[in-house]
């Protein structure tokens, strides 16, 4: 191709001449899935544009050819390797990482990660508490499936004393390349799926797995005051990681049961106690449940209906708070009788038509009703 018919690079990339290497990335990865042969299997023009691009970018995303490029145009540049048709300057895993592989089909990145360790899954457990249990804390025991790291090979696979031998497919790379047409295509290698190494002598405990599903019954110690939700982490207590990677976490999401009397809220505790009209009109002692036992509170005479109360520190303990205690407000409601006897009707009849005369002429409430409404 002369020289003079070829279109500058930074024209074909579509940046301008003072690009960022990112941005130069960034353009090329664009135009080269656009263009790819993969995408546009019988297109001659594609398969251009896509040699194209990625020799401009070849060029460019190397600093010195890039500087001799910039100083003497594609007479500087295209003496080593790049008029011919052995293009392998672009390292497509390097642009496209797995992506390029989730494309087109095997190729990219993630062979090459296969064989390294990783880290295990984190587990979630879930486990139920009554309300009372998550107040108080209690010691459960819970059952779970995890794969654990084989404790004969240490997860690697390999049985004791081996070790894995290198690929000669691929040379150990997880990958073999091949030439299509004018570049270079990396595929997952078939012979070790990627890992680039292989197992001839497999651990015969864990058939060359390095993990084995395991049933476990574990203790699980439930502090005071935890409420639904809650989680607890056990570090490295989830699944083992693969080949021989550290494990990942264990989660515990409780889930507390709510209580027919208390509702809480935080730390502390609401509760409604019926109480006649009479004991809140004279005043008395109620007696209330709660968490530690039955408690005396004192109502005192004329007390309205849904006036709460606060009993210091009978709510829920505060989560590793020590002695720390919320508080439980109890709200006093006025329950009307549905039944009367005789007696009782009577003297409700008199109560009420004392209190009629008594409190009729409400003047205060009357006069500001009518400053209200005019
Ligand atoms: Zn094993
Ligand atoms: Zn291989």
């Amino acid at each position: 191709m002369p020289t003079n018919t070829k279109r500058d690079y930074y024209e074909v990339l579509g940046v301008s001449r003072t690009a960022t290497e990112v941005e130069l990335k960034s353009a090329y990865r664009k135009l080269a899935l656009q263009h790819h042969p993969d995408r546009n299997p019988n297109d001659p023009a594609a398969e251009d544009k896509f040699k194209e691009c990625s020799e401009a970018y070849a060029v460019l995303s190397d600093a010195d050819k890039r500087a001799a490029y910039d100083r003497f145009g594609h007479a500087a540049v295209n003496g080593g390797g790049f008029g011919g048709g052995g293009f392998e300057s672009v390292d497509f895993n390097d642009i496209f990482g797995d992506f390029f592989g989730d494309i087109f089909g095997g190729a990219g990145g993630s062979g090459r990660r296969r064989n390294r360790a990783q880290r295990g899954n984190d587990l979630r457990e879930d486990l139920s508490l009554s309300f009372e249990e998550a107040v108080f804390g209690i010691k459960k025991q819970l059952k779970i499936r995890r794969y654990e790291a084989c404790s004969d090979c240490d997860g690697i696979g390999v049985a004791p004393g081996k070790t894995p031998i290198t690929c000669t497919a691929c040379g150990g790379r997880g990958q073999t390349r091949f030439q299509q047409g004018f570049f270079t295509v990396a595929r997952t290698c078939s012979s070790c799926s990627g890992a680039g190494q292989i197992i001839k002598d497999p651990c015969t405990n864990c058939k060359g797995q390095g993990r084995q599903l395991h049933e476990r019954t574990m203790d699980v110690q439930v502090p005071a005051g935890v409420e639904d939700g809650t989680r607890i982490r056990y570090s490295d207590q989830g699944e083992a990681g693969a080949n021989g990677g550290p494990p990942g976490d264990l989660y515990v999401v409780l889930h507390v049961k709510e209580h027919d009397f208390f509702e809480r809220e935080g730390n502390d505790l609401y509760c409604a106690i019926p109480v006649s009209f009479p004991q809140l009109a004279l005043g008395s002692e109620i007696t209330v449940p709660t968490l530690y036992g039955e408690h005396k509170l004192k109502v005192p005479d004329g007390t309205q209906p849904g006036t709460r109360f606060r009993i210091k520190h009978k709510g829920v303990p505060v989560l590793n708070g020590g002695n720390q205690k919320g508080d439980l407000y109890v709200e006093v409601r006025v329950q009307t009788p549905s039944k009367l006897t005789k007696r009782q009707r009577e003297l409700l009849e008199e109560l009420n038509s004392l209190s009629s005369v008594e409190n009729k002429p409400n003047k205060n409430l009357f006069n500001k009703v009518k400053d209200i409404f005019g």
